[in-house]
């Protein structure tokens, strides 16, 4: 019991210094046409491997790029630029929430739940056409919102995990499943838990073929091993089981509801050999802690995470729906089972460290809108435990700017300031390398140039 308590008194914690909740402000407009911005005499915290703080620095922004970055005294600020004070604050890249599910938005207003807490770029992981539309308009600069890549819809077998999968039965039907979502503009493909193996094969060979990217869980009847060879990332931790049980575990080999949360007995050693394949294969893990910890709760726990801040943001039918699924699943743990549970926390955070230690990418990404995960609001969460699992705050940070940017194939265009990158930043009151919690003291979003929200 000592452990539940510990991870009670873990989530109380958390929840005494929530980030606080922001809806989406109107902008006040920039006054120049190129939209000349400084941001004067900032502590710059550039993300680039080398760099910690910056201090005394001016950034210039201009046609929603970044122009410049010199020291305060020597910088040419552009006529009519607006001018933003920038001393005593802390200027970090635009997040990367590596893990959402836009498929449950209806309205594109949504988005700026993301950008307004600072994320200016999501993976969507299971496509719908109007997401691709959404994608479109972002870049173009006729809809506000993150910049997105997209898988297709997710691909799953038969019977289909939720109802609404996209389901392939045969290899025939898998090539063709990935040959479509290529044409439609997808831009990496999304597998599934119940996939048969030939089906699952056969996706992994004809995507090779086309040059398509695939990520997702590993199918059920596969092995994460395979995965390691042909995924660019693998979502959750889950599918480590089967590489880090240990030999004495009591359920070692066979299905048990423990593994679904990571949560069986484990080996520290195999911990560190995985963590070594994962590096030496460099598929990027995206852990989603944030969506591990709020999948069950004892009711008292539950009861606290209704009180946070941030579930004003929520529609109240969203709420009610994450209050009913983590209170109907955890009506199935038994009163000695939540010790199990907290060990699948405490297997999470050291499978997560063993992966930093060896190398491995990581990357943050939040599996929003799984129950208590609000767009936008759970990035700030996910590095929180990020650095909890024992990631200082740079590598967390890391994971949701450079990395993911470089993941993406995209470390041309952001993750890091630097001139000629484009002008998605944030600017904090606080700093994030001694405290990751300061990624929440968000004084202003600027995205591509464009200020989303402005706290002052
Ligand atoms: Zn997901």
């Amino acid at each position: 019991m000592r452990k539940l308590a510990a991870l009670v008194a873990i989530l109380f914690a958390a929840c005494q210094t929530a980030p606080g909740p922001t809806a989406p402000v109107e902008a006040p407009p920039i006054a120049t046409p190129d939209g000349s911005v400084a941001f004067v005499d900032v502590n710059v915290i550039p993300m680039t491997p080398a760099a910690g703080v910056v201090a005394h620095q001016t950034v210039v922004v201009r046609n929603g790029r970044i122009e410049s970055i010199s020291s305060a005294g020597a910088a040419a600020i552009p006529r009519g630029a607006v001018r933003v004070d920038g001393r005593g604050k802390y200027l970090i890249p635009g997040l990367a929430d590596m893990h959402v599910h836009l498929e449950y938005f209806e309205d594109p207003d949504m988005l700026r739940l993301f950008t307004s807490n600072g994320v200016t770029f999501v993976r969507s992981m299971d496509g719908r056409p109007r997401i691709l539309e959404w994608k479109k308009r972002i870049a173009s600069g006729q809809l506000e919102g993150p910049s997105i890549v997209t898988a297709g819809p997710l691909l799953d077998g038969a019977p289909p995990v939720q109802p609404d999968n996209t389901v392939i039965r045969t290899a025939e039907e898998a090539r063709a499943a990935v040959a479509e979502q290529q044409a439609a503009g997808y831009d990496f493909i999304k597998v599934y838990t119940n996939l048969s193996t030939r089906a699952y094969e056969a996706i992994l060979d004809e995507a090779r073929r086309l040059g398509m990217a695939v990520a997702g869980h590993v199918p059920r009847n596969s092995s994460i091993v395979k995965a390691l060879e042909h995924h660019t990332s693998i979502e959750h931790l889950t599918d480590f089981d089967e590489l880090i049980e240990a030999d004495s575990s009591p359920v070692r080999g066979r299905f048990h509801w423990s593994k679904l949360y990571l949560a069986m007995k484990a080996d520290q050693k195999k911990m560190v050999a995985a963590a070594k394949r994962v590096a030496k294969a460099g598929v990027a893990i995206v852990p989603t802690l944030v969506q591990a910890e709020h999948a069950l709760a004892p009711p008292e726990t539950l009861a606290s995470w209704l009180k946070r801040d941030e579930l004003l943001l929520v529609p109240n039918d969203v709420r009610k729906f994450w209050e009913d699924r983590v209170r109907a699943m955890s009506q199935q743990i038994g009163q000695e089972d939540w010790e199990v549970v907290a060990r699948g926390s405490s297997n999470r955070m050291a499978l997560v460290k063993a992966l930093q230690a060896r190398g491995a990418r990581l990357l943050a990404g939040t599996d929003t809108p799984n129950p208590f995960a609000v767009p936008g609001v759970s990035i700030h969460r996910e590095l929180d435990l990020l650095v909890r699992a024992g990631l200082t705050p740079k590598e967390a940070l890391a994971a949701a700017t450079r990395e993911a940017a470089i993941f993406a194939g995209q470390e041309g265009q952001w993750g890091t300031i630097e001139a000629g990158k484009r002008a998605d930043l944030v600017l904090l009151d606080a700093n994030p390398l001694e405290s990751i919690r300061a990624t929440t003291t968000i004084s202003r979003v600027m995205v591509g140039g464009r200020f989303e929200r402005v706290n002052e």
